[in-house]
């Protein structure tokens, strides 16, 4: 879609250059951003010039930029076994065309309910390292990004930098599993799974409820502490993609799933 109210045009190449005037918006993919009519804004700030790398391995944690595409997460995890990559873009109602456009840090931010992107990284407890706009940086667990189904809280000028992966989660057995109303629609609910190697376990709902709920627990649970944790999670919403009754009992059903791969 023309965004026809957009005048200016800047390439980021420095932090200075991430300081927006009134009626500019961060670029990423744009997949979202030229999706629909944007009268509001006047002016873009394209990031891929940042020349952020895609993937960092330091320190034991694995660093995504704000700026890898979805199509290079994928790949990553093929090359380096961590199918939960794949599986995390699958649950997105996107086709491979987006997969190569629309990036990780696009995704989260835009914070939709069924951001698969942050799926994944609530999955495996990843950090957000966040740009601020008095030039310091700020980090946050990705859980607290999305604050309802397309708000996020982030500051006026934030800019997500990258979101960084510990290396125990890496490690980990990890299981996505999703449920959609439509064959190929939009998921309804996502949950993923994962036993640690101190054997601790973390499952967490994202989709079928408006913001992240994780629940950890010191062992795999039995079925029914888990179906108490996940039943008794907040935020489950109505929309076309399912009633809140549904996405409710299908995250219970999701979980037992995986609890049953996990074990
Ligand atoms: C066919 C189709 C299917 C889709 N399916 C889904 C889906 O299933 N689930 C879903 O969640 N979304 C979906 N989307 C919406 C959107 O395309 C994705 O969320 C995508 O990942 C956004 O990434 P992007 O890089 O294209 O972001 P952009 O469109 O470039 O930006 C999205 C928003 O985030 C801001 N932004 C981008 N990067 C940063 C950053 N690093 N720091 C601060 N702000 C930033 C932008 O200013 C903008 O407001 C779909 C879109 C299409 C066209």
């Amino acid at each position: 879609m023309d965004l026809n109210t957009v005048t200016s045009y800047r390439r980021a190449a420095s932090r200075a250059d991430l300081a927006l005037a009134p009626g500019e918006a961060l670029l990423a993919g744009g997949t979202w951003l030229f999706s629909e009519p944007m009268p509001d804004v006047t002016g873009l700030v394209d990031l891929q010039t940042m020349g952020w790398p895609d993937i960092e391995e330091t320190d034991g944690r694995l660093r995504i930029a704000a700026t890898c595409t979805i199509a290079r997460l994928v790949a990553y995890g093929e090359e380096h076994g961590i199918p939960l990559f794949g599986e995390a873009a699958n649950a997105l109602l996107a086709s491979f065309k987006i997969w190569q456009t629309a990036t990780v840090g696009g995704n989260i931010v835009r914070a939709y309910a069924a951001a698969a992107m942050t799926s994944m990284a609530v999955a495996l407890d990843a950090d957000a390292i966040v740009y601020t706009p008095d030039g310091g940086e700020r980090r946050l667990p990705v859980a607290e990004i999305p604050t309802g189904d397309g708000t996020n809280s982030l500051g006026p000028g934030d800019v997500l930098r990258a979101i960084d992966i510990p290396a125990r989660a890496l490690r980990s057995r990890a299981v996505l599993r999703k449920e959609a109303l439509a064959d190929h629609g939009r998921s309804g609910a996502v949950v993923t799974g994962r036993v640690d190697a101190d054997g601790s376990a973390t499952f967490a709902i994202t989709a079928a409820t408006l913001t992240p709920q994780v629940r950890r627990f010191d062992a795999l649970p039995d079925p029914g502490s888990l179906a108490h944790a996940v039943g008794s999670a907040d935020g489950w919403y109505t929309d076309p993609l399912g009633s809140a009754d549904w996405r409710r009992a299908i995250s219970l059903v999701l979980a037992e799933r995986i609890r049953e791969v996990l074990r």
